[in-house]
C-alpha cells in the first residue's frame, strides 16, 4: 500500500498540539483513505487536549462542536477538525449517546469509533496505532465492526447505513458477523430521522457501485419506506450509466422502485424521505415520462419541453438513455440547440400584445396557448407581425 503524506497545514497542527505536551494523531477516514493510495477528502485529527487547550493553541479556531469535543482549526483557507479523545455512554435513541466524557486514551476513542478501517491512527512520526485490526481489514477488503456488531448497530442504527456506503465506495465485502447484524438489526432503521437515512442513500447512489442499494434494501434498511424488497440488483447496475448527480440518480431509482412494485409512487416515497422540492418535482416528472415512449418528433419534445421544462426533460431523457438505451438525450439536446420556441417566453407575440387587440381573460390564455402550440408546430412562423394577424383573424371567426 502507497502513503500518501498529510499537508502541511495538517502537519503543522498535529506539531503544534505535541509541542505543548499533547498526543495528536490523524484518526478515521483521513488515514483509511491514505494507506488506500487515495487523498483524503478532510483531515481528521483527535487529541488529549481539552476542546478549551485546542481553542487557546489555535487563535481563529471555532468551537464547532464543544459538547462533542470538536474544534475546527482554521489555517488561512483550510480546516482541520480536531477531536479530544472521548468515550460515550449509553445510546437511548439508536443514534446519539447520552453523554460523551472526555478520556486521556487513544484506544478508548477508537473503540467507540464504527469500523476497523475507521479506527486506525497515525501520530506525526511514528507508528501506526490500530488495536482492531483496521490495516489488515484493508489489506483483505472488509467492513467489520470494531467490537460486537449488533451492539454497535443498536447503539447507532445509522451504521448499518455506512457499512453498505462504504461497501459501494471502496468496492469491500461486509464480515460476515457484520453483515448478519445489519439483517438482525435492520427494524432500528425506522427509528432514524430520515433526512439521515436520505444522505446516506445519496451517498451510496453516487459511488461507482450504486447496485449496492440492492443489497441495502434486501436487508430491510429500507422496509420503513417500501411496501416489498424485491428490486434487481441488475437493473441498479444500468445507474452506472448516469452521471454521479443525485437528481439523476434518484429518479433512475425511483422509476426502478415503481417498476418492481416497490413503492406506490415516486411522489410518496420522496416525500417520505425528506428530498428538496426541485428533486421531488424532477423526480416525479420523470417518472411520469418514463411511464409513455418517447417523442418521436421535435414538435412532440417542444411539446414536452413546454408541459415539463428543461431540468425534467433533460433528466427523464438521461434516465431513458441509461435504463432502456435510446438516443433521447441527442434527441433533446438537437431540440435544444435549434433555439425554436416552446414557451411564451419565446413567443414572438406577448399577452400585451393580445390584450391591444382587445382579447381578455381565459380567451386571451386560450389564444396564446393556441399561438405556442402553432409555433411549435411551425417554428419558422414565430414572427410577430404573422402571430398578431393569426390572433385578430381567429379571434373575428
Ligand atoms: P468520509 O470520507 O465519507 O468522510 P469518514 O470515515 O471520514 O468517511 P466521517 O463521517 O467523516 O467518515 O467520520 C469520521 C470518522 O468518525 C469515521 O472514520 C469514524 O471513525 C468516526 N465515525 C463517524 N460516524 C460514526 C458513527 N456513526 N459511529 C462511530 N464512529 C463514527
Ligand atoms: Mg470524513
Amino acid at each position: 500500500m502507497s502513503v500518501i503524506t498529510p499537508p502541511s497545514y495538517v502537519r503543522q497542527v498535529l506539531t503544534t498540539l505535541q509541542a505543548r505536551g499533547h498526543s495528536a494523531y490523524l484518526v478515521g477516514g483521513c488515514v483509511r483513505d491514505m494507506l488506500l493510495g487515495v487523498h483524503p477528502q478532510d483531515w481528521d485529527v483527535c487529541t488529549g487536549a481539552l476542546p478549551e487547550e485546542v481553542l487557546a493553541l489555535f487563535p481563529g479556531s471555532r468551537p464547532t462542536g464543544l459538547k462533542h469535543g470538536t474544534v475546527t482549526v482554521v489555517l488561512g483557507k483550510k480546516q482541520v477538525e480536531v477531536t479530544t479523545f472521548r468515550r460515550e455512554g449509553r445510546y437511548a435513541d439508536h443514534r446519539h449517546p447520552d453523554e460523551v466524557s472526555f478520556v486521556g486514551d487513544l484506544t478508548t476513542d477508537l473503540s467507540r469509533r464504527d469500523f476497523t478501517i475507521n479506527a486506525i491512527a497515525l501520530p506525526p512520526d511514528g507508528l501506526i496505532v490500530d488495536p482492531f485490526g483496521g490495516v489488515r481489514d484493508l489489506r483483505d477488503r472488509l467492513i467489520r465492526c470494531v467490537g460486537v456488531p449488533a451492539e454497535r448497530f443498536e447503539e447507532d442504527a445509522l451504521r448499518m447505513f455506512r457499512a453498505l456506503r462504504f461497501s459501494a465506495r471502496l468496492g469491500f465485502s461486509i464480515e460476515e458477523e457484520t453483515m448478519a447484524a445489519i439483517v438482525g438489526k435492520a427494524p432500528l432503521a425506522a427509528s432514524l430521522a430520515p433526512e439521515r437515512i436520505r444522505d446516506e442513500v445519496e451517498k451510496l447512489l453516487l459511488t461507482r457501485r450504486p447496485e449496492k442499494m440492492a443489497v441495502l434494501i434486501d436487508a430491510g434498511l429500507l422496509d420503513a419506506f417500501l411496501k416489498h424488497r424485491r428490486l434487481d440488483e441488475f437493473r441498479l447496475l444500468r445507474l452506472n450509466g448516469l452521471p454521479r448527480k443525485p437528481l439523476y440518480r434518484w429518479a433512475a431509482l425511483c422509476v426502478l422502485l415503481e417498476e418492481a412494485g416497490c413503492i406506490d409512487s415516486t411522489e410518496s416515497f420522496l416525500l417520505a424521505l425528506r428530498l428538496d422540492g426541485r428533486t421531488l418535482r424532477c423526480c416525479c416528472d420523470c417518472a411520469a415520462l418514463l411511464r409513455t415512449a418517447p417523442p418521436t418528433r421535435s414538435a412532440d419534445w417542444k411539446r414536452l419541453l413546454r408541459a415539463y421544462g428543461v431540468d425534467s426533460a433533460d433528466c427523464a431523457a438521461r434516465v431513458h438513455d441509461a435504463l432502456l438505451g435510446g438516443g433521447c438525450r441527442r434527441a433533446l439536446r438537437e431540440v435544444l440547440k435549434s433555439g425554436e420556441c416552446f414557451s411564451l417566453k419565446h413567443l414572438a407575440v406577448s399577452g400585451d400584445d393580445l390584450l391591444a387587440l382587445g382579447l381578455r381573460g381565459k380567451a386571451l390564455g386560450d389564444m396564446l396557448d393556441f399561438l405556442l402550440d402553432y409555433v411549435i408546430e411551425f417554428p419558422e412562423n414565430n414572427r410577430r407581425e404573422l402571430l398578431l394577424s393569426l390572433a385578430g383573424n381567429t379571434e373575428e371567426t
